[in-house]
């Protein structure tokens, strides 16, 4: 049987991830992208070993542990001065670790494996349109070269939360908006808790917001909180030596309707979004890349919306009761967290719980 072609919109790890899964499987594969270069800004910071694993075949993931750090705990600290950890390095797994990689990073990397594929991104290229056909669809697509049709092919849409895939195959992304801000800062920071080493770090306050804390590699660390003063959670003392970017984001939660319509696809931010709880975001859209390929590759693409989006479901909704858990501001919701949903992290069954979560084993 002929293999058919695949276009992919969008080179954000999701489209780079698939159009490596499908070049090393012999796949003819066009991936375009609307930005001349590479965004040099972190977003997505951690890779689970889900990811890890997914990405052995295409020799990506010994290069991702060669650049990234290993992180072992999360460490949380709440109410008068209490801590506990959840303890990665006990995921029943050989990456029993995330790797802290900025996003950045890790384009670099797929994008330099997707080259030795003898794939190039075709650059300030974009999806103008998707016609609808009678049996099936076509993209059209204006590029610095002009305007071109892409016919007889199988079309993925890996272009993000604002996917125009998305919305030119009028599938619903259904969901909420979360209305508070987050605030985010990539710093370079000298302070006490330096000492915790390769620890992620969460600070729960008494007033319901939250700071998190995660090692980028020397001093550098990325801060994420939902106060303004994005530095004001952190125990004193400490010194910024120097901010490499800041940024305001809003959070929403939504699922696609459908993940597939005729020859066209939906995968990563297209097809879910949610909060940064759990740091799956990004690895959710590494193995809809995955499974998309291989059911490519079997002539079994009637599955992938059956497979993914339940899986998806299900991050959505265990990443949302804890962003909840951790946000409320209710006085009686937080005393309940810090006397009793917490301390339960001590029991062995509630740490495989959570190991399982962010692991995605
Ligand atoms: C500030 C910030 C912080 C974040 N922090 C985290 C985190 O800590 N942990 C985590 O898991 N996730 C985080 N995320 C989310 C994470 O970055 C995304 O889940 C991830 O980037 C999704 O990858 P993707 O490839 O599906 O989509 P994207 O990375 O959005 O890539 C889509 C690509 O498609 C291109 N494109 C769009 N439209 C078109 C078009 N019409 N034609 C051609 N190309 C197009 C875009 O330019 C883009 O390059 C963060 C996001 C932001 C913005």
């Amino acid at each position: 049987m002929d293999k058919p072609s695949v276009f992919i919109i969008g080179a954000g790890p999701t489209g780079l991830t698939c159009a490596i899964e499908l070049a090393r499987r012999g796949i003819p594969v066009r991936i375009i992208e609307k930005k001349s270069e590479p965004e040099h800004i972190s977003k997505a910071i951690g890779i689970n070993p889900r990811s890890l694993t997914l990405l052995e075949a295409s020799g990506v993931t010994p290069r991702l542990l060669t650049k990234g750090l290993k992180l072992n705990r999360m460490r949380m600290h709440y109410g008068d001065d209490k801590q506990i950890a959840i303890h990665l390095d006990k995921i029943p797994h050989k990456y029993n670790f995330l790797i802290a990689l900025p996003q950045d990073e890790t384009e670099t990397i797929l994008e330099e494996r997707l080259n030795e594929l003898g794939v190039k991104v075709e650059r300030v290229a974009e999806l103008d349109d998707l016609i609808e056909t009678g049996q099936g669809y076509e993209a059209l697509i204006k590029s610095q070269w002009g305007s071109e049709t892409i016919r007889n092919s199988l079309i993925i849409g890996a272009d993000g939360a604002h996917s125009m895939t998305r919305k030119q195959i009028n599938v619903d992304f259904e969901g909420i908006a979360i209305e508070e801000p987050w605030y985010l800062a990539d710093v370079h920071i000298d302070w006490p808790y330096q000492q915790n080493g390769h620890d992620a770090q969460a600070f729960f306050q008494q007033d319901g917001t939250v700071g998190l804390t995660f090692p980028l590699g020397g001093t550098r660390y990325r801060l994420l909180s939902n106060r303004e003063e994005v530095f004001g959670f952190l125990p004193k003392p400490y010194s910024i030596e120097d901010s490499l970017w800041e940024s305001q984001f809003k959070l929403s939660c939504r699922l696609a309707q459908t993940f597939q319509k005729a020859n066209v696809f939906l995968a990563g931010d297209a097809a879910h979004i949610h909060t940064p709880v759990g740091g799956r975001g990004m690895n959710l859209g590494i193995e809809d890349a995955c499974v998309l390929a291989d059911y490519i590759d079997a002539g079994k693409t009637d599955r992938y919306t059956t497979d993914r989006r339940p899986a998806a479901r299900h991050v959505i909704n265990m990443t949302t009761k804890f962003y909840n858990l951790m946000t409320t501001q209710s006085p009686m919701k937080i005393w309940a967290r810090n006397h009793f949903m917490l301390p339960l992290l001590k029991f062995s069954a509630v740490q495989k719980q959570q190991l399982k979560m962010i692991s995605g084993l």
